[in-house]
């Protein structure tokens, strides 16, 4: 019932204005990615000098950044060969001229934008999105280009507004399609006058200033956000430790506010809490089993300002580590000549739930060993008493057994219970250093 009326909320404070696109397959800049990082190819478009060049680039940027609640930053990293350029860059956001680079433009578009992005989903406004790493826009050296006052001019000699194209460029950088495509009926003028219109004729400066669709755009993909905080109780102030864990979320005041009407926690292990926005207190929540646990947020709102209803999300991925004591058990096979693989056969439980392992035999504890998997060497046959202890955020627990050490390896392979370890994954390295103490400790009790 909540999403229905949502809906129809949504439709009906924006009648006209709904003409911006997504490009396809929705892609968009994931918060924690912002300020974007850009760099320029070192070579100027006809009619600019390095400094337009740059400055454009700049103002460009800055005009998304002033869409009313976009949180859209970007930052200038330098400059970059622009041979060595072109689409192919998914790592970095770069801006490049077509003289000499890979992906010639020739008499076609100004300018083009290919978007990069991880298989990572962004979600926003029900919409879900790929996670933009970078965008990559090439523009067309054949053409003359020209700042503002050059395209105002009565002097403009058919220059393309290089503000207004990059403003563009960049707009499909950020996820936005166009108002209207070549071929479209396009009776609205606040879609053909949007930046984000399909084309531009030379001495037009029409694009340079974003226009309400392209706002609503914006707000559609990025809107209002919301955050919260995590901290842990009492005397735990950590965010690990041992079950049961108890932690609090709380709002900070930058996400209240009259815009916001309804909160949804899901903490991970299947608990789901509601607030209603005039009742915002910080909740308390206790972990009972072990696991790694992600805790969202979702806040529904109405803001004219920044389009209408909106739904925004926050997730913090595995922020609370809640661990039970740990269960340390193993197993031994003999290898001959008194040599003993210990087989560390201890359930592993959630990652990070046991921090270290510590071996040591005939309860002689001092000099204990850190390893997974120890191998001992014995100077003869006989009993021993091995005790291997594992500790963790839930606290450390030990197991001590009797190992039986023959001369002859045992037949037929290992007698030790085995359970869930990928064979020779951890700690090689520390394995073969605990051999040679323990073998030195051996000689030395002879
Ligand atoms: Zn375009």
């Amino acid at each position: 019932m909540k999403q229905s009326l949502a809906c129809f909320a949504l439709l009906a404070s924006l009648p006209l204005l709904v003409g911006f696109k997504f490009i396809d397959p929705p892609r968009a800049w994931h918060q924690n990615d912002l300020p974007l990082e850009y760099w320029v190819g070192d070579a100027q478009p006809a009619g600019l000098s390095q400094s337009d060049t740059l400055e454009g680039i700049e103002q460009s940027f800055q005009n998304w950044s002033d869409v009313p609640c976009s949180p859209l930053e970007a930052n200038f990293a330098g400059e970059i060969d622009n041979d060595t350029s072109g689409f192919g860059r998914p790592d970095i956001t770069l801006f490049t001229f077509d003289g000499g680079a890979k992906d010639d433009l020739g008499s076609g578009p100004l300018a083009a934008t290919v978007t990069h992005s991880s298989n990572d989903v962004v979600t926003h406004n029900g919409q879900s999105f790929f996670r933009t790493t970078s965008m990559n826009i090439i523009y067309n050296e054949g053409l003359s280009w020209g700042m503002p006052e050059d395209i105002a001019s009565p002097n403009c000699h058919n220059r393309y507004d290089w503000i207004g194209v990059t403003t563009h460029e960049i707009g499909h950088g950020y996820g936005l399609g166009h108002s209207c495509d070549d071929g479209e009926p396009c009776p609205d003028p606040i879609l053909r006058w949007a930046t984000m219109y399909w084309s531009v004729s030379s001495c037009n400066d029409s694009q340079q200033i974003p226009g309400e669709d392209d706002h609503a755009g914006i707000n559609a993909i990025y809107g209002v956000s919301v955050d919260f905080e995590v901290e842990g109780d009492g005397d735990q102030a950590s965010l690990v430790g041992g079950v049961p864990l108890t932690i609090t979320v709380s709002v900070p005041e930058d996400f209240q506010g009259d815009q916001y009407s309804r909160y949804e926690w899901n903490f991970g292990d299947g608990t789901i809490q509601e607030q209603d926005a005039d009742e915002l207190t910080p909740v308390s929540h206790s972990y009972e089993e072990e696991g790694q646990y992600t805790i969202s947020l979702l806040v529904e709102g109405q803001d004219e300002e920044c389009g209408g209803f909106f739904e925004a999300d926050q997730r913090k991925v595995g922020v609370v580590l809640a661990c039970e004591e740990p269960q340390p058990e193993f197993g031994y096979q003999n290898l001959g000549e008194h040599r003993v693989q210990l087989e560390n056969t201890s359930p592993l439980g959630a990652f990070g739930c046991i921090t270290g392992f510590e071996w040591w035999v005939d309860g002689n504890e001092d000099s204990a060993q850190s390893s997974y998997e120890p191998t001992l060497s014995f100077d003869e046959p006989g009993t021993h008493s091995v005790t291997l202890r594992a500790s963790g955020p839930g606290g450390s627990a030990e197991y001590t057994a009797e190992v039986i050490v023959t001369a002859d390896a045992d037949e037929g392979g290992c007698d030790c219970s085995s359970s869930g370890r990928v064979k020779g994954e951890p700690l090689p390295l520390l394995a073969a250093l605990l051999l040679l103490a323990v073998r030195r400790r051996a000689l030395r009790r002879s």
